[in-house]
Protein backbone atom coordinates (compact mmCIF):
# COMPACT_ATOMS: atom_id res chain seq x y z
CA UNK A 1 0.00 0.00 0.00
CA UNK A 2 1.85 3.75 -0.72
CA UNK A 3 2.05 6.36 1.48
CA UNK A 4 -0.25 8.51 -0.53
CA UNK A 5 -3.31 6.16 0.09
CA UNK A 6 -2.41 5.37 3.39
CA UNK A 7 -2.66 9.42 3.77
CA UNK A 8 -5.87 9.62 1.68
CA UNK A 9 -7.28 7.24 4.60
CA UNK A 10 -6.74 9.17 7.20
CA UNK A 11 -7.96 12.35 4.94
CA UNK A 12 -10.88 10.30 4.49
CA UNK A 13 -11.33 9.79 8.63
CA UNK A 14 -10.97 12.98 9.49
CA UNK A 15 -13.27 14.90 6.43
CA UNK A 16 -16.03 14.20 9.64
CA UNK A 17 -15.87 15.15 13.00
CA UNK A 18 -18.00 12.19 13.68
CA UNK A 19 -14.82 10.13 14.58
CA UNK A 20 -11.96 10.32 16.54
CA UNK A 21 -8.58 10.33 13.81
CA UNK A 22 -6.82 6.88 14.55
CA UNK A 23 -3.05 7.55 16.82
CA UNK A 24 -1.98 4.52 15.50
CA UNK A 25 -1.47 5.73 11.77
CA UNK A 26 2.27 5.23 12.10
CA UNK A 27 3.97 1.96 12.30
CA UNK A 28 6.52 1.28 14.99
CA UNK A 29 10.34 1.51 14.05
CA UNK A 30 11.70 -1.27 12.98
CA UNK A 31 14.76 -2.47 15.28
CA UNK A 32 17.96 -1.90 14.45
CA UNK A 33 19.14 -5.69 15.15
CA UNK A 34 21.85 -7.42 13.27
CA UNK A 35 20.24 -10.70 12.82
CA UNK A 36 18.76 -11.09 9.33
CA UNK A 37 15.60 -13.23 10.66
CA UNK A 38 14.61 -10.87 13.17
CA UNK A 39 14.67 -8.53 10.89
CA UNK A 40 12.48 -10.05 8.35
CA UNK A 41 10.33 -10.87 11.69
CA UNK A 42 10.30 -7.18 13.01
CA UNK A 43 9.48 -6.26 9.33
CA UNK A 44 6.75 -8.59 8.70
CA UNK A 45 5.33 -7.38 12.52
CA UNK A 46 5.54 -3.59 11.42
CA UNK A 47 3.51 -4.74 8.22
CA UNK A 48 0.96 -6.46 10.18
CA UNK A 49 0.74 -3.53 12.27
CA UNK A 50 0.02 -0.94 9.39
CA UNK A 51 -2.36 -3.12 7.82
CA UNK A 52 -4.20 -3.63 10.98
CA UNK A 53 -4.49 -0.21 11.84
CA UNK A 54 -5.18 0.21 7.87
CA UNK A 55 -8.66 -1.74 8.66
CA UNK A 56 -9.56 -0.19 11.85
CA UNK A 57 -9.11 3.23 9.67
CA UNK A 58 -11.58 1.84 7.27
CA UNK A 59 -14.03 0.57 9.58
CA UNK A 60 -13.84 4.01 11.09
CA UNK A 61 -14.69 5.36 7.92
CA UNK A 62 -17.31 2.60 7.60
CA UNK A 63 -19.36 3.85 10.55
CA UNK A 64 -19.33 7.47 9.40
CA UNK A 65 -20.84 6.34 5.66
CA UNK A 66 -22.94 3.83 7.41
CA UNK A 67 -24.25 6.08 9.70
CA UNK A 68 -24.88 9.19 6.75
CA UNK A 69 -26.95 6.29 4.93
CA UNK A 70 -28.82 5.48 8.25
CA UNK A 71 -29.57 8.95 8.79
CA UNK A 72 -30.69 9.74 4.92
CA UNK A 73 -33.09 6.60 5.17
CA UNK A 74 -34.72 8.10 8.11
CA UNK A 75 -35.06 11.30 6.85
CA UNK A 76 -36.79 9.53 3.87
CA UNK A 77 -38.54 7.78 6.07
CA UNK A 78 -39.97 10.28 7.86
CA UNK A 79 -40.47 12.61 4.75
CA UNK A 80 -37.58 15.24 5.61
CA UNK A 81 -37.17 16.72 2.25
CA UNK A 82 -34.80 19.36 3.53
CA UNK A 83 -32.87 16.98 5.46
CA UNK A 84 -32.39 14.54 3.13
CA UNK A 85 -30.91 17.30 0.89
CA UNK A 86 -28.71 18.50 2.86
CA UNK A 87 -27.40 14.83 3.74
CA UNK A 88 -26.91 13.89 0.42
CA UNK A 89 -23.50 15.30 -0.62
CA UNK A 90 -21.63 13.96 3.04
CA UNK A 91 -23.12 10.89 2.26
CA UNK A 92 -21.72 10.44 -0.75
CA UNK A 93 -18.59 12.37 0.26
CA UNK A 94 -17.97 9.53 3.19
CA UNK A 95 -19.06 6.82 0.48
CA UNK A 96 -15.94 8.12 -1.78
CA UNK A 97 -13.86 7.76 1.28
CA UNK A 98 -15.06 4.07 2.01
CA UNK A 99 -13.94 3.27 -1.75
CA UNK A 100 -10.76 4.21 -0.76
CA UNK A 101 -10.26 3.11 2.63
CA UNK A 102 -11.43 -0.76 1.51
CA UNK A 103 -9.05 -0.76 -0.84
CA UNK A 104 -6.91 -3.17 0.98
CA UNK A 105 -5.15 -6.67 0.42
CA UNK A 106 -7.71 -9.03 2.20
CA UNK A 107 -4.60 -11.76 1.41
CA UNK A 108 -2.29 -9.70 3.38
CA UNK A 109 -4.48 -9.53 6.70
CA UNK A 110 -3.00 -12.25 9.09
CA UNK A 111 -6.55 -12.54 11.29
CA UNK A 112 -9.67 -14.27 9.50
CA UNK A 113 -11.95 -12.33 11.57
CA UNK A 114 -10.26 -9.30 10.32
CA UNK A 115 -10.40 -10.94 6.42
CA UNK A 116 -14.03 -11.46 7.56
CA UNK A 117 -14.31 -7.81 8.58
CA UNK A 118 -12.95 -6.57 5.47
CA UNK A 119 -15.44 -8.70 3.51
CA UNK A 120 -18.48 -7.80 4.82
CA UNK A 121 -17.49 -3.92 4.62
CA UNK A 122 -17.35 -4.55 0.88
CA UNK A 123 -20.51 -6.69 0.50
CA UNK A 124 -22.06 -3.73 2.57
CA UNK A 125 -20.56 -1.27 0.11
CA UNK A 126 -21.64 -2.80 -2.89
CA UNK A 127 -25.45 -1.91 -1.22
CA UNK A 128 -24.52 0.98 -0.48
CA UNK A 129 -24.91 2.60 -3.66
CA UNK A 130 -29.25 2.85 -3.26
CA UNK A 131 -29.50 6.26 -2.78
CA UNK A 132 -33.55 6.89 -1.76
CA UNK A 133 -35.58 9.12 -3.83
CA UNK A 134 -36.42 12.34 -2.71
CA UNK A 135 -39.48 12.23 -0.74
CA UNK A 136 -42.71 13.78 -2.94
CA UNK A 137 -40.30 12.68 -5.72
CA UNK A 138 -42.89 9.30 -6.87
CA UNK A 139 -46.69 10.46 -5.77
CA UNK A 140 -48.53 7.55 -4.24
CA UNK A 141 -49.87 5.78 -7.25
CA UNK A 142 -53.93 6.47 -7.92
CA UNK A 143 -56.77 4.01 -9.02
CA UNK A 144 -55.63 4.58 -13.05
CA UNK A 145 -52.39 3.62 -12.33
CA UNK A 146 -53.53 0.72 -10.24
CA UNK A 147 -55.60 -1.01 -13.26
CA UNK A 148 -52.72 -2.32 -14.91
CA UNK A 149 -51.85 -5.71 -17.09
CA UNK A 150 -49.28 -7.61 -15.00
CA UNK A 151 -48.12 -8.74 -18.15
CA UNK A 152 -47.54 -5.71 -19.66
CA UNK A 153 -44.32 -4.58 -17.42
CA UNK A 154 -41.40 -5.85 -18.72
CA UNK A 155 -39.05 -7.49 -15.45
CA UNK A 156 -40.42 -8.54 -12.16
CA UNK A 157 -38.89 -6.22 -10.12
CA UNK A 158 -41.25 -3.29 -11.93
CA UNK A 159 -44.09 -5.21 -11.48
CA UNK A 160 -43.54 -6.08 -7.68
CA UNK A 161 -42.72 -2.05 -6.72
CA UNK A 162 -45.92 -1.49 -8.55
CA UNK A 163 -47.73 -3.99 -6.93
CA UNK A 164 -46.54 -2.84 -3.61
CA UNK A 165 -47.22 0.65 -4.64
CA UNK A 166 -50.70 -0.29 -4.98
CA UNK A 167 -51.41 -2.83 -2.00
CA UNK A 168 -50.33 0.09 0.18
CA UNK A 169 -52.16 2.63 -1.10
CA UNK A 170 -55.44 -0.03 -1.14
CA UNK A 171 -54.36 -0.63 2.53
CA UNK A 172 -54.66 3.12 3.39
CA UNK A 173 -58.11 3.07 1.68
CA UNK A 174 -60.29 0.88 2.72
CA UNK A 175 -64.21 2.27 2.96
CA UNK A 176 -66.73 0.40 5.32
CA UNK A 177 -70.31 1.88 5.83
CA UNK A 178 -69.20 5.17 4.16
CA UNK A 179 -66.01 5.84 6.15
CA UNK A 180 -62.45 5.52 4.93
CA UNK A 181 -59.92 2.77 6.96
CA UNK A 182 -56.69 1.96 6.89
CA UNK A 183 -56.29 -1.78 7.18
CA UNK A 184 -54.47 -2.28 10.53
CA UNK A 185 -57.90 0.14 12.07
CA UNK A 186 -60.29 -2.26 10.02
CA UNK A 187 -58.43 -5.19 12.28
CA UNK A 188 -58.78 -4.04 15.13
CA UNK A 189 -62.61 -3.20 14.24
CA UNK A 190 -62.53 -7.49 13.11
CA UNK A 191 -61.89 -8.16 16.85
CA UNK A 192 -64.14 -5.63 18.36
CA UNK A 193 -67.25 -5.49 16.65
CA UNK A 194 -70.41 -6.98 18.30
CA UNK A 195 -72.62 -6.85 15.07
CA UNK A 196 -71.57 -10.00 12.49
CA UNK A 197 -73.74 -8.02 9.88
CA UNK A 198 -71.04 -4.90 10.70
CA UNK A 199 -68.23 -7.49 10.83
CA UNK A 200 -69.52 -9.36 7.13
CA UNK A 201 -69.04 -5.37 5.61
CA UNK A 202 -65.51 -5.03 7.71
CA UNK A 203 -63.87 -7.53 6.16
CA UNK A 204 -65.78 -7.30 2.76
CA UNK A 205 -63.98 -3.82 2.15
CA UNK A 206 -61.01 -5.69 2.45
CA UNK A 207 -61.49 -6.38 -1.03
CA UNK A 208 -60.16 -3.80 -2.11
CA UNK A 209 -56.84 -5.08 -0.59
CA UNK A 210 -57.05 -8.40 -1.76
CA UNK A 211 -57.56 -7.40 -5.48
CA UNK A 212 -54.77 -5.73 -5.33
CA UNK A 213 -52.44 -8.27 -4.86
CA UNK A 214 -54.59 -10.84 -6.44
CA UNK A 215 -56.78 -9.09 -9.11
CA UNK A 216 -59.56 -12.06 -9.58
CA UNK A 217 -57.51 -14.53 -9.11
CA UNK A 218 -56.88 -15.61 -12.88
CA UNK A 219 -54.03 -15.02 -15.55
CA UNK A 220 -54.45 -10.93 -14.77
CA UNK A 221 -53.28 -11.43 -10.91
CA UNK A 222 -50.49 -9.48 -10.33
CA UNK A 223 -49.06 -11.89 -7.70
CA UNK A 224 -49.59 -15.18 -9.56
CA UNK A 225 -47.44 -13.14 -12.27
CA UNK A 226 -44.93 -12.12 -10.24
CA UNK A 227 -44.86 -15.60 -8.47
CA UNK A 228 -44.22 -17.10 -11.85
CA UNK A 229 -41.77 -14.63 -12.71
CA UNK A 230 -39.81 -15.44 -9.52
CA UNK A 231 -40.17 -18.74 -9.37
CA UNK A 232 -37.72 -18.79 -13.01
CA UNK A 233 -34.98 -17.53 -10.60
CA UNK A 234 -35.53 -19.54 -7.56
CA UNK A 235 -36.10 -22.59 -9.57
CA UNK A 236 -34.34 -23.09 -12.94
CA UNK A 237 -30.57 -23.41 -11.24
CA UNK A 238 -32.43 -26.23 -8.64
CA UNK A 239 -31.77 -23.40 -5.94
CA UNK A 240 -34.00 -23.22 -2.64
CA UNK A 241 -36.86 -21.44 -2.44
CA UNK A 242 -37.16 -18.01 -0.59
CA UNK A 243 -38.93 -20.57 2.16
CA UNK A 244 -36.20 -23.14 1.65
CA UNK A 245 -33.32 -20.72 2.06
CA UNK A 246 -34.55 -18.63 5.68
CA UNK A 247 -35.14 -21.52 7.15
CA UNK A 248 -31.72 -23.16 5.75
CA UNK A 249 -30.11 -19.78 7.32
CA UNK A 250 -29.86 -20.54 10.75
CA UNK A 251 -29.25 -24.22 10.49
CA UNK A 252 -33.04 -25.24 9.71
CA UNK A 253 -34.52 -28.15 6.98
CA UNK A 254 -37.20 -27.02 5.32
CA UNK A 255 -39.11 -30.51 5.51
CA UNK A 256 -38.49 -30.28 9.31
CA UNK A 257 -40.04 -26.64 9.70
CA UNK A 258 -42.82 -27.63 7.91
CA UNK A 259 -43.65 -30.42 10.00
CA UNK A 260 -42.65 -28.25 13.57
CA UNK A 261 -45.92 -25.46 11.62
CA UNK A 262 -47.84 -28.34 10.99
CA UNK A 263 -47.55 -29.69 13.96
CA UNK A 264 -48.11 -26.54 15.90
CA UNK A 265 -51.47 -25.99 13.40
CA UNK A 266 -52.58 -29.45 15.12
CA UNK A 267 -52.14 -28.38 18.56
CA UNK A 268 -53.70 -25.08 17.86
CA UNK A 269 -56.88 -26.69 16.12
CA UNK A 270 -56.90 -29.15 19.28
CA UNK A 271 -57.82 -25.95 21.42
CA UNK A 272 -60.82 -24.84 19.20
CA UNK A 273 -64.28 -26.20 19.58
CA UNK A 274 -65.59 -28.58 17.38
CA UNK A 275 -67.72 -25.98 14.67
CA UNK A 276 -66.94 -23.97 12.04
CA UNK A 277 -66.68 -20.07 11.90
CA UNK A 278 -66.86 -17.86 8.96
CA UNK A 279 -63.37 -15.93 8.58
CA UNK A 280 -65.15 -12.66 9.21
CA UNK A 281 -66.45 -14.30 12.69
CA UNK A 282 -62.58 -15.39 13.10
CA UNK A 283 -61.22 -12.39 14.68
CA UNK A 284 -63.81 -11.81 17.06
CA UNK A 285 -63.64 -14.79 18.15
CA UNK A 286 -59.72 -14.67 18.93
CA UNK A 287 -60.38 -11.54 20.16
CA UNK A 288 -61.69 -11.71 24.11
CA UNK A 289 -58.54 -10.41 25.54
CA UNK A 290 -58.32 -7.00 23.09
CA UNK A 291 -62.18 -6.49 23.71
CA UNK A 292 -61.24 -6.43 27.57
CA UNK A 293 -57.88 -4.85 27.39
CA UNK A 294 -57.88 -2.57 24.76
CA UNK A 295 -60.22 0.13 26.92
CA UNK A 296 -56.90 0.63 28.99
CA UNK A 297 -54.91 1.24 26.08
CA UNK A 298 -55.89 4.58 24.26
CA UNK A 299 -54.11 5.57 21.39
CA UNK A 300 -52.26 8.30 23.02
CA UNK A 301 -50.33 5.60 25.98
CA UNK A 302 -49.96 2.88 23.60
CA UNK A 303 -46.23 4.55 23.16
CA UNK A 304 -46.10 5.18 27.36
CA UNK A 305 -47.15 2.12 28.09
CA UNK A 306 -44.73 -0.21 25.88
CA UNK A 307 -41.79 1.98 27.45
CA UNK A 308 -43.22 1.37 30.95
CA UNK A 309 -42.78 -2.79 29.70
CA UNK A 310 -39.39 -2.34 28.82
CA UNK A 311 -38.34 -0.30 31.92
CA UNK A 312 -39.62 -3.05 34.28
CA UNK A 313 -37.06 -5.25 32.28
CA UNK A 314 -34.00 -2.49 32.73
CA UNK A 315 -34.69 -1.52 28.92
CA UNK A 316 -35.38 1.89 29.23
CA UNK A 317 -36.29 3.14 25.88
CA UNK A 318 -35.33 6.70 26.77
CA UNK A 319 -31.82 5.92 27.75
CA UNK A 320 -31.14 3.49 24.86
CA UNK A 321 -32.37 6.48 22.24
CA UNK A 322 -35.48 4.95 20.61
CA UNK A 323 -37.23 7.26 18.43
CA UNK A 324 -40.10 6.70 17.21
CA UNK A 325 -42.47 7.61 13.89
CA UNK A 326 -46.30 6.58 14.81
CA UNK A 327 -48.20 8.77 13.07
CA UNK A 328 -50.63 7.40 9.83
CA UNK A 329 -49.45 9.04 7.21
CA UNK A 330 -50.04 9.20 2.91
CA UNK A 331 -47.63 7.43 1.00
CA UNK A 332 -46.13 6.19 3.97
CA UNK A 333 -44.94 2.36 4.21
CA UNK A 334 -47.98 0.44 5.54
CA UNK A 335 -45.21 -2.31 7.54
CA UNK A 336 -44.22 -1.33 11.04
CA UNK A 337 -40.89 -2.07 11.01
CA UNK A 338 -37.79 -1.16 13.05
CA UNK A 339 -34.12 0.07 11.69
CA UNK A 340 -30.61 2.18 12.88
CA UNK A 341 -30.67 6.00 12.81
CA UNK A 342 -26.90 5.59 13.38
CA UNK A 343 -24.15 2.47 13.76
CA UNK A 344 -23.41 1.56 17.25
CA UNK A 345 -19.96 2.56 18.55
CA UNK A 346 -17.34 5.12 20.13
CA UNK A 347 -17.51 8.46 19.30
CA UNK A 348 -17.10 11.76 20.98
CA UNK A 349 -15.51 9.98 23.69
CA UNK A 350 -18.39 7.77 24.52
CA UNK A 351 -20.71 4.27 23.58
CA UNK A 352 -22.86 5.65 21.43
CA UNK A 353 -26.09 2.66 20.53
CA UNK A 354 -27.82 2.37 17.22
CA UNK A 355 -29.95 5.13 17.67
CA UNK A 356 -32.97 2.97 16.64
CA UNK A 357 -36.16 4.52 14.38
CA UNK A 358 -39.28 2.54 14.72
CA UNK A 359 -41.94 2.99 12.12
CA UNK A 360 -45.77 2.45 12.48
CA UNK A 361 -49.05 3.81 11.47
CA UNK A 362 -51.55 4.19 14.19
CA UNK A 363 -54.89 5.58 14.47
CA UNK A 364 -56.24 4.02 16.93
CA UNK A 365 -54.91 2.53 20.57
CA UNK A 366 -55.66 -0.93 21.75
CA UNK A 367 -53.83 -4.12 22.61
CA UNK A 368 -52.95 -5.52 19.52
CA UNK A 369 -51.36 -2.20 18.20
CA UNK A 370 -49.39 -1.70 21.64
CA UNK A 371 -48.53 -5.72 21.23
CA UNK A 372 -47.44 -4.53 17.77
CA UNK A 373 -45.26 -1.67 19.35
CA UNK A 374 -44.29 -3.79 21.65
CA UNK A 375 -42.53 -6.31 19.37
CA UNK A 376 -40.54 -2.95 17.41
CA UNK A 377 -39.47 -1.36 20.43
CA UNK A 378 -38.12 -4.84 21.27
CA UNK A 379 -35.78 -4.59 17.58
CA UNK A 380 -34.84 -1.43 19.20
CA UNK A 381 -33.68 -2.58 22.48
CA UNK A 382 -31.56 -5.07 20.46
CA UNK A 383 -30.16 -2.63 18.17
CA UNK A 384 -29.45 -0.58 21.21
CA UNK A 385 -27.94 -3.83 22.84
CA UNK A 386 -24.99 -4.34 20.00
CA UNK A 387 -21.85 -4.04 21.21
CA UNK A 388 -19.06 -5.02 18.48
CA UNK A 389 -16.66 -3.95 15.82
CA UNK A 390 -17.79 -1.37 13.51
CA UNK A 391 -17.82 -3.83 10.40
CA UNK A 392 -20.37 -6.30 12.55
CA UNK A 393 -22.32 -3.39 13.77
CA UNK A 394 -25.54 -4.52 12.06
CA UNK A 395 -28.56 -6.70 12.08
CA UNK A 396 -27.98 -10.44 12.67
CA UNK A 397 -27.15 -12.73 9.52
CA UNK A 398 -30.81 -14.18 9.61
CA UNK A 399 -34.14 -12.52 9.68
CA UNK A 400 -35.23 -15.23 11.45
CA UNK A 401 -33.39 -14.95 14.67
CA UNK A 402 -34.05 -11.25 14.55
CA UNK A 403 -37.44 -11.96 14.54
CA UNK A 404 -37.33 -14.24 17.42
CA UNK A 405 -35.34 -12.00 19.57
CA UNK A 406 -37.55 -8.85 19.46
CA UNK A 407 -40.01 -10.97 21.14
CA UNK A 408 -38.07 -12.46 23.84
CA UNK A 409 -40.06 -10.20 26.66
CA UNK A 410 -43.36 -9.93 24.65
CA UNK A 411 -45.25 -12.92 25.85
CA UNK A 412 -45.18 -11.42 29.43
CA UNK A 413 -47.95 -9.02 28.14
CA UNK A 414 -49.99 -11.66 27.69
CA UNK A 415 -49.56 -12.49 31.27
CA UNK A 416 -52.78 -11.43 33.84
CA UNK A 417 -50.15 -11.30 36.11
CA UNK A 418 -48.34 -8.67 34.14
CA UNK A 419 -51.72 -7.18 32.96
CA UNK A 420 -53.09 -6.68 36.26
CA UNK A 421 -50.72 -4.41 37.56
CA UNK A 422 -49.90 -2.75 34.40
CA UNK A 423 -53.64 -1.98 33.00
CA UNK A 424 -55.17 -2.45 35.88
CA UNK A 425 -57.04 -5.34 34.19
CA UNK A 426 -56.82 -8.77 33.22
CA UNK A 427 -58.19 -11.20 31.03
CA UNK A 428 -58.07 -15.09 31.98
CA UNK A 429 -55.04 -17.59 30.81
CA UNK A 430 -57.91 -19.05 27.87
CA UNK A 431 -58.85 -15.26 26.47
CA UNK A 432 -54.50 -14.28 26.92
CA UNK A 433 -54.07 -18.02 24.94
CA UNK A 434 -56.09 -16.77 22.08
CA UNK A 435 -55.00 -13.54 21.65
CA UNK A 436 -51.57 -14.73 21.55
CA UNK A 437 -51.42 -18.09 19.54
CA UNK A 438 -54.12 -16.60 17.14
CA UNK A 439 -51.35 -14.69 15.49
CA UNK A 440 -48.80 -17.43 15.54
CA UNK A 441 -51.54 -19.50 14.36
CA UNK A 442 -52.13 -17.45 10.81
CA UNK A 443 -48.30 -16.64 10.71
CA UNK A 444 -48.38 -20.71 10.38
CA UNK A 445 -50.73 -20.21 7.54
CA UNK A 446 -48.95 -17.70 5.36
CA UNK A 447 -45.56 -19.61 5.97
CA UNK A 448 -47.31 -22.97 4.93
CA UNK A 449 -48.92 -21.14 2.70
CA UNK A 450 -46.02 -19.69 1.25
CA UNK A 451 -43.63 -22.87 1.19
CA UNK A 452 -46.28 -24.64 -0.74
CA UNK A 453 -46.80 -22.02 -3.63
CA UNK A 454 -43.17 -21.74 -3.94
CA UNK A 455 -42.56 -25.04 -4.13
CA UNK A 456 -45.54 -25.38 -6.56
CA UNK A 457 -46.09 -21.49 -8.61
CA UNK A 458 -49.04 -23.22 -10.90
CA UNK A 459 -51.48 -23.68 -7.75
CA UNK A 460 -53.90 -21.70 -6.90
CA UNK A 461 -53.47 -19.43 -4.25
CA UNK A 462 -57.25 -19.27 -2.95
CA UNK A 463 -57.92 -22.91 -3.08
CA UNK A 464 -54.32 -23.55 -1.26
CA UNK A 465 -55.39 -20.86 1.66
CA UNK A 466 -58.99 -22.32 1.64
CA UNK A 467 -57.53 -25.99 2.21
CA UNK A 468 -54.96 -24.74 4.56
CA UNK A 469 -57.22 -22.40 6.75
CA UNK A 470 -60.29 -24.80 7.16
CA UNK A 471 -58.45 -27.80 8.23
CA UNK A 472 -56.31 -25.66 10.78
CA UNK A 473 -58.43 -23.25 11.60
CA UNK A 474 -61.24 -24.62 11.32
CA UNK A 475 -62.83 -21.73 9.14
CA UNK A 476 -65.46 -22.14 6.15
CA UNK A 477 -63.88 -22.52 2.76
CA UNK A 478 -64.65 -19.39 0.73
CA UNK A 479 -62.27 -20.14 -2.54
CA UNK A 480 -63.69 -16.75 -3.94
CA UNK A 481 -62.19 -14.69 -1.40
CA UNK A 482 -58.30 -14.13 -1.81
CA UNK A 483 -58.53 -13.04 2.36
CA UNK A 484 -54.63 -14.42 2.33
CA UNK A 485 -53.06 -11.82 0.17
CA UNK A 486 -52.97 -8.63 3.19
CA UNK A 487 -49.31 -8.58 4.35
CA UNK A 488 -47.51 -6.85 2.41
CA UNK A 489 -44.26 -9.10 2.62
CA UNK A 490 -45.93 -12.01 0.71
CA UNK A 491 -45.08 -9.12 -2.24
CA UNK A 492 -41.61 -7.28 -1.37
CA UNK A 493 -39.77 -10.25 0.90
CA UNK A 494 -40.75 -13.80 0.04
CA UNK A 495 -40.67 -16.19 2.50
CA UNK A 496 -40.03 -13.66 5.21
CA UNK A 497 -43.39 -14.72 7.04
CA UNK A 498 -41.68 -18.17 8.20
CA UNK A 499 -39.68 -15.77 10.28
CA UNK A 500 -42.98 -14.66 12.16
CA UNK A 501 -43.78 -18.52 12.88
CA UNK A 502 -40.52 -20.29 12.99
CA UNK A 503 -39.40 -17.04 15.43
CA UNK A 504 -42.36 -18.60 17.36
CA UNK A 505 -40.20 -21.50 18.38
CA UNK A 506 -37.12 -19.50 18.66
CA UNK A 507 -38.57 -17.26 21.00
CA UNK A 508 -40.74 -19.57 23.52
CA UNK A 509 -36.87 -21.98 23.32
CA UNK A 510 -35.00 -18.72 24.21
CA UNK A 511 -37.36 -17.23 26.78
CA UNK A 512 -37.55 -20.83 28.62
CA UNK A 513 -33.67 -20.75 29.06
CA UNK A 514 -33.51 -17.22 29.76
CA UNK A 515 -36.29 -18.00 33.24
CA UNK A 516 -34.17 -21.03 33.77
CA UNK A 517 -31.44 -19.47 33.71
CA UNK A 518 -32.44 -16.01 35.22
CA UNK A 519 -35.98 -16.90 36.79
CA UNK A 520 -39.08 -15.25 36.07
CA UNK A 521 -39.53 -11.79 35.07
CA UNK A 522 -43.02 -11.02 34.52
CA UNK A 523 -44.06 -8.49 37.31
CA UNK A 524 -40.13 -6.57 36.28
CA UNK A 525 -37.01 -7.44 37.06
CA UNK A 526 -34.11 -4.39 36.38
CA UNK A 527 -31.45 -6.83 35.69
CA UNK A 528 -33.40 -8.95 32.36
CA UNK A 529 -31.57 -6.44 29.98
CA UNK A 530 -28.14 -6.95 30.89
CA UNK A 531 -28.28 -10.34 31.28
CA UNK A 532 -29.73 -10.66 27.57
CA UNK A 533 -27.92 -8.03 25.96
CA UNK A 534 -24.54 -10.09 27.20
CA UNK A 535 -25.74 -13.27 26.15
CA UNK A 536 -27.93 -12.63 22.96
CA UNK A 537 -28.34 -8.93 21.70
CA UNK A 538 -24.54 -7.81 21.29
CA UNK A 539 -23.31 -9.70 18.54
CA UNK A 540 -24.37 -8.39 15.48
CA UNK A 541 -22.58 -10.01 12.26
CA UNK A 542 -19.93 -10.83 14.95
CA UNK A 543 -21.08 -14.38 15.47
CA UNK A 544 -23.94 -16.41 13.54
CA UNK A 545 -27.36 -16.62 14.84
CA UNK A 546 -27.40 -20.37 14.57
CA UNK A 547 -23.99 -19.63 16.77
CA UNK A 548 -25.55 -17.64 19.08
CA UNK A 549 -28.82 -19.60 19.77
CA UNK A 550 -27.05 -22.96 20.14
CA UNK A 551 -24.26 -21.61 22.64
CA UNK A 552 -26.90 -20.03 25.08
CA UNK A 553 -29.72 -23.01 24.55
CA UNK A 554 -26.39 -25.94 24.55
CA UNK A 555 -27.98 -27.60 21.79
CA UNK A 556 -30.28 -26.96 18.49
CA UNK A 557 -33.29 -25.31 18.50
CA UNK A 558 -36.42 -27.48 19.42
CA UNK A 559 -40.04 -27.63 19.07
CA UNK A 560 -41.20 -28.57 22.72
CA UNK A 561 -40.91 -24.86 24.48
CA UNK A 562 -43.70 -23.76 22.22
CA UNK A 563 -45.95 -26.45 22.05
CA UNK A 564 -45.54 -27.57 25.62
CA UNK A 565 -46.48 -23.28 26.51
CA UNK A 566 -49.39 -23.59 23.40
CA UNK A 567 -51.05 -26.62 25.52
CA UNK A 568 -51.05 -24.59 28.75
CA UNK A 569 -54.56 -24.21 30.39
ZN1 LIG B 1 -40.29 -7.52 13.49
Amino acid sequence: MSARLWGSFRFALCISAAVACSRRGVAPPVPTVALKDSLTVALKDSLTVALKDSLTVAESVYTVARTLKDRLDIAGLRGLTDTAAALHGPYLAARRALALALAIDSLALADSVDRRALRVMRETYADLADIPEPPGAAPPPDSVRCAYDPHSIADADSLEARLYACYGTATQSIVVDGERLDRLTVFGLLGSTGDPARRRRLFDGLDRVWRSVNGDNDAGSPYRELVRRRAREWGSGGGPTPFARRVQEVGFAPDTVERWLERLLEAWRATLPDTTREPWDLYYAMGAASRRLSPRLPRDSLLSVSERFYRALGADPRVLGIHYDLEPRAGKDPVAFTTFGARPGFRYGAWQTGAPWVFASYAVGGFDNFVELVHEIGHGIHIAGIRTRPAFSDWPDADLFTEAIADLALADAYESRWQQRHLGDSATLAENQRARYFGVALDACWALFEARLQRNPALDPNALWTDITSRYLRVVPHPELSWWAMRGQLIAVPGYLVNYALGAFIAADLRARITALHGDVALGDSTWYGFVRERIYRFGLERSSRRVMEDFLGRPVSADALLADLRRR
